[in-house]
């Protein structure tokens, strides 16, 4: 596939970019704080930039028209809206974490939550240093998941990819479910299957859970 990204010199623009020239595909446009990078048109595009970029995603998606895979974090309610609407034009995957394992954590949080009333629950997550948006948008997913007001606890550390670890404990015993991601590469490999979902798909919004669990 001939494939574009927004935020193609970041971290995570890097890394998917690695991942899918290593798989064969090509990379055709490029959109970065110093302006376009243009070869070909693009058949899919992927963000991994910032919130403030989101508008002029939209604009690319819409000329392109073709289907959009966004993991940037920190977006405003009001953005995840204009994204939502934008998903009757084209296909859309939205996730603010790829990674296979978080979508496990999601599950067990998802199993064990009608039986912690009363227990302490916290979050605690651990980022790079460079890491703009704080709590981390997976610690909201998790937040979210628990139904819950839990605090959050934000840590920022030279070059962690991303650590969230989910305390539970009543007076007698203390659970933990840990996550860790190695690498980037853990969230491009996520990204890459939402690539193989995504083009074959109706227009609509899609999560990273309907990619993992679609059969
Ligand atoms: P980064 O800072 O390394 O990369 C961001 C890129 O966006 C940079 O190349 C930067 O130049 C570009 N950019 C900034 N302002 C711009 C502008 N006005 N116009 C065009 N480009 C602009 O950050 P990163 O570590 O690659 O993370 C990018 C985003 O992805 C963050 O929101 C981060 O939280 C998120 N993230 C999501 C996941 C996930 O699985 N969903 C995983 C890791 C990171």
């Amino acid at each position: 596939m001939k494939f574009g990204i927004v935020g193609y010199k970041g971290r995570m623009g890097n890394e998917v970019k690695l991942l899918f020239e290593e798989k064969g595909h090509e990379f055709v446009w490029g959109y970065d704080k110093d302006g376009e990078y243009f070869s070909q048109t693009p058949e899919l595009i992927i963000d991994f930039s910032l919130p403030e970029v989101l508008e002029k995603t939209i604009e690319f998606v819409k000329n392109f028209k073709v289907p959009l895979i966004i993991g940037t974090t920190g977006l405003s309610e009001e953005q995840l809206q204009s994204l939502k609407l934008l998903s009757q034009e084209i296909p859309i995957v939205q996730s603010y974490n790829f990674s296979i394992g978080i979508q496990l954590f999601l599950k067990v949080v998802d199993l064990l939550k009608e039986y912690i009333d009363g227990w302490d629950i916290e979050i605690v997550e651990a980022h790079h240093r460079f890491k703009k948006d704080k709590p981390s948008g997976t610690a909201k997913m998790i937040k979210e998941c628990l139904e819950k007001e839990v605090p959050i606890s934000s840590l920022r550390l030279g070059n962690v990819p991303g650590d969230h670890i989910l305390y539970l404990a009543n007076l007698g015993e203390v659970l933990t479910i840990s996550h860790r991601a190695l690498s980037r590469r853990a969230f491009a490999d996520g990204v890459y299957k939402s690539a193989n979902f995504i083009l074959n798909k109706e227009n609509g919004f899609y999560i990273f859970e309907d990619v993992m669990f679609e059969n």
